[in-house]
């Protein structure tokens, strides 16, 4: 239940008034460019207006969200109720030394991708075209190609929402498929270090423009999209069920199943999420009838959504 802006804007009066929006439009911190408003949008700048955030939530039963750079979310049209922080605005600092580069949560990959690759550092190019935060890309361990983050992250830290910070390393991440235990603990990914390889440049950058060209060609990157919507499943392909079950190309109004990609849901402008996620329950609907395989989203549905229209999504 949505509590009133101006109960809102009291409880969090002392946080920078340029860097905390009430009733705020979310679809652009979406790649799929859809989704409701926040009660309250936070960019913070500091651990320390993190931790103030935080324990005006805890001491008032505010929840909370956390949003990388948006690209493997499915925000609500109802919007997302008590405090989203976003930390891709002013949580981005990355920094480097010797083979290792430190990098905040909200920093995009691609930001950490390109100092690797100026400093003839390799082990990040498979991640380039991921449009993600490093702190998202912790959370999913995003993979693409040839490798995956779990073999570039030696450590991250995290602040628990009793006020903790902790250090994980290595293992301790539980790395896995699209997976890490940050998925299991709630908290905020505050940073992460990478220890990568001292590499020849040009190969680094061939590299980089092979992977460019793989996904150009083979992705509709033009399109609203969160990249891959379902799982892969084991042994299989999920673009390659929802082909051939002969939804590549399938359309519902302004959204559908891509042509170029059947792995892909997108939206052509104007669909609202409802629409999305109405595709997603078709999809995942028509390849278990077809083949009895059981297709899990790899996006996260953020927000207000109503129990009825996601009920879908735990049909096993
Ligand atoms: C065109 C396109 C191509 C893509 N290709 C790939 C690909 O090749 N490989 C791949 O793995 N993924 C791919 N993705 C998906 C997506 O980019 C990755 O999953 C990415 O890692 C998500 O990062 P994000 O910052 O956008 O996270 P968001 O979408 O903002 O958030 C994802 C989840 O992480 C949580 N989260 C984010 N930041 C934090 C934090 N600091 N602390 C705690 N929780 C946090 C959010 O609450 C949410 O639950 C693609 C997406 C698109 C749109």
């Amino acid at each position: 239940m949505r509590k009133n802006d101006s109960l809102y804007q009291q409880l969090f009066a002392e946080l920078p008034k340029h860097r905390i929006y009430f009733d705020y439009e979310m679809r652009s911190f979406s790649t799929f460019n859809v989704g409701g408003k926040a009660d309250i949008l936070f960019l913070p700048e500091s651990i320390s207006e993190i931790k103030e955030a935080l324990a005006i939530c805890r001491n008032n039963s505010i929840p909370f969200q956390v949003l990388g750079r948006g690209s493997n979310i499915l925000i609500s049209d109802r919007g997302i109720r008590g405090l989203t922080i976003y930390l891709g605005r002013n949580f981005i600092r990355v920094s480097h030394e010797d083979n290792h580069i430190r990098a905040q949560a909200g920093a995009s990959l691609a930001a950490v991708t390109a100092l690797a690759a100026k400093n003839n550092l390799t082990g990040l190019e498979f991640s380039v075209g991921i449009p993600g935060s490093i702190g998202g890309a912790v959370l999913m361990n995003a993979s693409a190609y040839d490798s995956e983050i779990k073999n570039v992250v030696i450590s991250s830290s995290y602040l628990t929402p009793q006020d903790e910070i902790i250090t994980l390393n290595g293992d301790e991440h539980q790395f896995d498929y699209r997976t890490s235990i940050y998925q299991k603990i709630p908290g905020i990914i505050l940073e992460a270090d990478f220890a990568l390889k001292e590499g020849k440049r040009l190969e680094i950058y061939e590299k980089i423009q092979e992977f460019q060209i793989k996904r150009r060609e083979s992705q509709p990157i033009d399109k609203y999209s969160a990249g891959s919507a379902f799982k892969r499943p084991t042994d299989n392909y999920a673009s390659k069920l929802i082909a051939d079950a002969g939804l590549k190309g399938y359309r519902a109004m302004n959204t559908g199943v891509s042509e170029k990609h059947a792995g892909f849901i997108i939206n052509y402008g104007g669909a609202s999420a409802s629409d999305i996620n109405r595709v997603f329950a078709h999809v995942k609907s028509v390849v278990e009838t077809k083949f009895g395989i059981s297709l899990q989203p790899e996006v996260k549905w953020i927000g207000d959504w109503p129990e009825e229209e996601i009920q879908w999504k735990c049909l096993q």
